[in-house]
C-alpha cells in the first residue's frame, strides 16, 4: 500500500500533536505516526508559558485548556526551593508564577500536564482533518529532490507500507531516530545525570500546609531534585537528579538502584517525613543533558521539539520550546505547499529556531547548575537570563525578516519593553477588550494607526487593521504615521516608522521578500 501526504510527522507526543494541529489550522493535510498506542501516560511537562498558551489561543483552544488545567492544579502557584518539603525554605523563585506577567499577554502561564493537554490537541487536530496513527512506527526514510519516502509499520499487525511526503517533521523525541539517521550531531552539555522520576501516592497535605506550591525544588544535604503534587495533595512525583553522601560526594547515577524500598526512602527524605506512608506507583529513568542539534533542517526534513533540543526541566522550557518550533514551521510549510511562498522560506526555520533553542538549552542548564548541582561548575554556565525574554522575547534573523540597521546581535529582548523591531514577537496591546494578538494566526496582517497604510495594504491584498488604542504606536515603534507587517506566527516581518510615498508597492515588495518569492 502507498500513501501520499503533504507532511509526515514522526512522533505524536506534545510537539508532533502541536505540529499537526497548527498545520491543520492552516488547512494543510498531515499524517502523524506515533509508536505508542495513545497520548501521554506520564505527566512530564506541566508549566506552559504565555507564548505557548497564546499560540493555542490563536487556534481557539485557550478556554478549553484553562478549564482542563483547573482540574489538575491550583493555578498561580509558587516555585520554591527547600531543604525538604516539611523543612527549611531556601528561596522563592516565584511567589506566584503570573505575578508581573499580566501586562505581557492576554494569556497566563499555566500548569497542565501532558496527560491533560495532549488529548485536547489530538481531538482538535483530528476535527480539523489531521490524520493520527498510533501504534505506528517509522522504520526508515529517504529523501530525493521531490519528496521523502518513508516506511512505516503498524506495531499491532506488523503490516508495513510506504508513505510519500513532500516534507517530514521529526518530533520523535530526545533520542530522535530520524536525527540519528541523518547523522546530525548534538552540541552542548552531554549527560550530567542519570535521573529518575518517582510517581508516588502519599498524603502530603499537612506538609504543604496553606502554601500554593507549583514546583518544589529540593536542595537537601543528601538529595537534589524536584517535586510536583496533585491538586488533592494525595499524590505527586519526585525527580531525583543527584544524591550527596556524608563526604559531600555527588552521585549522578540514580539508575544503579531504583528498587521500591530505595524510592520510598528518597520520597520520605525529600518530604522530610521519615515515617509517612508512601506507595510507589511507577519509576521512570531519564538522562539529564542540555544539547541542541547542529542543524534543525536537512533538505525536506525538519527537527522539532526534543529531537532538536533537549534540556533539563529546570525552568520548564523544554515542551514550550518545542511548541514554538512547531508554530514557526507550520505557517511556512503551509505557504510553500500552497504556492504562496518559494521553498526558500523553509530555509528560515533553522536560522530562526536554532539560536533560540541554543539559548534556551543553555538557560535551562544554568538553572540546573544554580538550583541543583553547583558542583558541575558555575564557570561553565551562561549568565542567568530571566524567564520573560526566554519565553516571549525571541528575536529572529533570517530572510523572512526585513531587518533594520540597528542590530545589537541579541537573541532575545525584554518583552516588558517591546521595540516593534522586525524579528520580534508582535506585542500584546489591548484593543476594544481584545488583544492585538487576536488579529494574527492565518495570513499576514498590517497594523497601523494611519489609514493610508491600511488602504495600501488592502490594495496589496494584505489584511489590515487600523489601531488607535493607547500604547500601540509605542509598543510597535510605528508612531502615528508608520506601519508593521506581521507574519502569521505573530512575529514582525517588516516595519516603516513613518509615512512613505508608495506604500502599496513597498508592502508588496516586503511581502514578496519575506516569502522568498
Ligand atoms: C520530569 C519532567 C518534567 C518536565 N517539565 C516540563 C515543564 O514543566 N515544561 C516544559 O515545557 N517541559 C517540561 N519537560 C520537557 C517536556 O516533557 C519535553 O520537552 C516534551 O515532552 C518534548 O516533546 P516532544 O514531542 O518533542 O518529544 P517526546 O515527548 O519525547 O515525544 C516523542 C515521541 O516520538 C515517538 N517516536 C520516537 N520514534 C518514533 C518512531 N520511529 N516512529 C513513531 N514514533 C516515534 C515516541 O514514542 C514519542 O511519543 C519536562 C520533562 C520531564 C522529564
Amino acid at each position: 500500500m502507498h500513501d501520499d501526504v503533504p507532511v509526515l510527522i514522526v512522533g505524536g507526543s506534545l510537539v508532533g500533536l502541536s505540529t499537526s494541529l497548527f498545520l491543520a489550522s492552516h488547512g494543510v493535510r498531515s499524517l502523524t505516526v506515533e509508536r505508542h498506542p495513545g497520548t501521554a501516560i506520564h505527566p512530564r511537562a506541566a508549566m506552559f508559558n504565555q507564548r505557548t498558551i497564546e499560540v493555542y489561543r490563536n487556534v481557539g483552544l485557550e478556554a478549553e485548556i484553562l478549564e482542563a488545567s483547573r482540574l489538575e492544579f491550583e493555578q498561580d502557584g509558587a516555585i520554591v526551593s527547600v531543604e525538604s518539603l516539611g523543612g527549611r525554605e531556601l528561596e522563592y523563585y516565584f511567589r506566584n508564577v503570573n505575578e508581573g506577567y499580566e501586562p505581557l499577554s492576554p494569556s497566563p502561564r499555566l500548569f497542565i500536564t501532558q496527560i491533560g493537554l495532549e488529548p485536547i490537541l489530538r481531538r482538535h487536530a483530528d476535527e480539523l482533518g489531521a490524520r493520527l496513527e498510533y501504534s505506528t512506527e517509522l522504520m526508515s526514510l529517504d529523501q530525493d529532490a521531490d519528496g521523502v519516502t518513508a516506511l512505516v509499520r503498524n506495531r499491532d499487525s506488523g503490516a508495513e507500507r510506504t508513505v510519500r511526503a513532500s516534507y517530514v517533521v521529526a518530533a520523535d523525541g530526545t533520542r530522535s531516530p530520524v536525527r540519528e539517521r541523518l547523522g546530525i550531531p548534538l552540541l552542548g552539555h552531554p549527560s550530567f545525570s542519570n535521573s529518575i522520576t518517582i510517581y508516588f501516592r502519599a498524603n502530603v497535605k499537612p506538609l504543604v500546609g496553606d502554601r500554593n506550591l507549583s514546583v518544589v525544588y529540593v536542595f537537601g544535604p543528601t538529595l537534589q531534585g524536584f517535586f510536583r503534587f496533585s491538586l488533592a495533595g494525595d499524590a505527586g512525583f519526585l525527580v531525583v537528579n543527584t544524591t550527596t553522601n556524608a563526604d559531600g560526594e555527588r552521585n549522578r547515577d540514580l539508575w544503579a538502584d531504583m528498587g521500591e524500598g530505595r524510592c520510598v526512602e528518597y520520597v520520605r527524605e525529600a518530604l522530610g517525613a521519615p515515617d509517612l506512608a508512601v506507595e510507589i506507583e511507577n519509576v521512570q529513568q531519564w538522562n539529564a543533558c542540555a544539547q541542541w542539534a547542529e542543524r534543525f533542517q536537512d533538505g525536506r526534513i525538519f527537527l522539532a521539539g526534543d529531537a532538536a533540543h533537549t534540556m533539563p526541566p529546570t525552568g520548564g522550557f523544554g515542551g514550550n520550546t518545542g511548541v514554538a518550533d512547531a508554530h514557526n514551521l507550520a505557517w511556512k510549510l503551509a505557504c510553500v505547499l500552497d504556492g504562496r511562498a518559494g521553498a526558500g522560506l523553509l530555509d528560515t526555520y533553522d536560522p530562526e529556531r536554532r539560536p533560540v533553542g541554543e539559548l534556551t538549552v543553555e538557560q535551562a542548564y544554568t538553572r540546573y547548575v544554580l538550583r541543583l548541582d553547583p558542583e558541575l561548575g558555575k564557570e561553565d554556565i551562561q549568565p542567568f537570563v530571566p524567564d520573560p525574554p526566554i519565553e516571549l522575547g525571541h528575536r529572529y534573523r533570517s530572510s523572512a525578516v526585513i531587518a533594520e540597521g540597528d542590530d545589537d546581535g541579541s537573541i532575545c529582548e525584554n518583552p516588558h519593553e517591546p521595540t516593534g523591531r522586525p524579528g520580534t514577537r508582535a506585542a500584546h496591546v489591548a484593543v476594544d477588550g481584545r488583544s492585538t494578538l487576536d488579529l494574527f494566526g492565518r495570513g499576514f496582517v498590517v497594523l497601523s494607526a494611519a489609514e493610508p497604510w491600511c488602504a495600501a495594504a488592502r490594495g496589496a491584498g494584505i489584511d489590515a487593521h487600523r489601531i488607535e488604542a493607547p500604547g500601540f504606536a509605542e509598543a510597535y515603534g510605528t508612531g502615528t504615521e508608520g506601519a508593521v507587517l506581521v507574519r502569521p506566527d505573530g512575529f514582525i516581518a517588516w516595519r516603516a516608522r513613518e509615512a512613505r510615498p508608495d506604500r502599496e508597492r513597498e508592502l508588496s515588495s516586503a511581502l514578496a521578500r519575506v516569502l522568498s518569492r
